[in-house]
């Protein structure tokens, strides 16, 4: 499958006039990719209200431009080359020192104001095209796949860190361009820090051990949490995980086209919240995934907007006991009419090791 660049420039062209600008001069080299298909550390792209556009790289990247559908030129300082009076910059993505110099440039030269604006790329980024749910579906089969590899692995004695490196490198050799993120993985009473940063604790019997990871395939990227105990488990152990896996799974069901991202999030929230665990789920339910490991929309108690058809997004509740440990449980869908797809498919039994 193809992607359509042009298209995509089209569509921004088209949000411009609300904006009350000629063009938008974009900076964010993901949204720069996003436009283009230019992967680059440096580069900035002006798209007119007409659909046109100019891209500004440097020497570094400037073959590869030759490939793409948008003409390009070659300037070390790329905002700069592109800048103009009245133009709309990704007040996000441009820092104030930029912003400052690029205003006293355009002052020198007769004057004329840069007007910051919201997400309007991102935006656009939120409803992914056939091409990239493919891109995002491949991800999560790497991630299913290097899970099922690393499974016979994990072993009473194996170091947190240990089992972090070997879920990573399971996912390159199959393929991933790299991780989509730092690897978690908390074992036994880490367990109870959401983003805990692997250690070198050894694994233990009686530890459930959460492992938090993800493949990334050109650019796109998979998000997966899976709990495991590793022993039989004690009976707050296995209460623990039955409620985050029907919490878990009110979420899925929740996903739907038109949905209130805050409505989605209460539907496994509140089964949480109904078992007395409330205080110990602090984060919100899901994010958004594609070119970025986080990205719009986001679900949680106090998000704004609904969600469209077309869109992955993560479903992730989890509940942490200080000093005990923790469960939590993510899936990679995308919101579908007549309900989601799953794209990571390991299984949500409990594995016990
Ligand atoms: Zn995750
Ligand atoms: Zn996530």
């Amino acid at each position: 499958m193809t992607i359509d660049h042009a298209a995509r420039r089209a569509r921004l062209a088209a949000a411009l006039p609300a904006h009350e600008v000629p063009a938008l001069l974009v900076t964010s080299p993901v949204n720069v990719r996003y436009l283009t298909g230019l992967v680059s550390s440096n580069a900035a792209v002006l798209v007119r209200a007409d659909g046109s556009a100019l891209l500004a790289t440097d020497n570094r990247y400037i073959d590869k431009t030759r490939a793409l559908d948008v003409p390009a030129v070659e300037a070390p300082d790329v905002a700069g080359r592109l800048a103009a009076p009245g133009v709309g910059i990704e007040a996000a993505a441009m820092t104030v020192a930029t912003f400052r110099r690029l205003e006293a440039d355009l002052e020198e030269n007769g004057g004329g104001r840069l007007v910051p604006l919201g997400p309007l790329v991102e935006e656009l980024r939120a409803v992914k095209d056939e091409a990239e749910l493919e891109l995002i579906r491949t991800a999560c089969a790497l991630t299913d796949q290097a899970f099922a590899d690393v499974l016979p692995l994990i072993a009473p004695g194996l170091t947190e860190r240990a089992l972090a490196r070997l879920l990573d490198n399971r996912m390159t050799e199959l393929g991933a361009d790299k991780p989509a993120f730092d690897t978690i993985v908390a074992a036994g009473e880490n367990g109870a820090i959401p983003h805990h940063a692997p250690t070198d604790r050894e694994l233990r019997a009686g530890d459930l051990v959460t492992m938090d990871f993800g493949a990334r395939y050109h650019g796109y990227h998979a998000d997966m949490t899976r709990t495991v105990c590793l022993g039989a488990p004690a009976a707050w152990q296995r209460d623990l995980y039955d409620l985050v896996r029907r919490a878990q799974r009110a979420g899925r069901h929740a996903l739907t086209p038109g949905a209130r991202a805050k409505d989605v999030d209460a539907a496994a929230r509140g089964l949480i919240e109904a078992a007395g665990h409330g205080e110990h789920f602090r984060h919100g339910l899901g994010h958004g995934v594609g070119l970025e490991i986080h990205e719009d929309p986001f679900l949680g108690p106090s998000r704004t907007g609904r969600l469209e058809d077309r869109v992955p997004i993560t479903v992730e509740p989890g509940i942490y006991l200080p000093e005990r440990g923790g469960v939590r449980i993510e899936d990679t869908l995308v919101t579908r009419e007549g309900g989601p797809e799953l794209f990571t498919k390991t299984t949500k039994e409990l594995l016990v090791l």
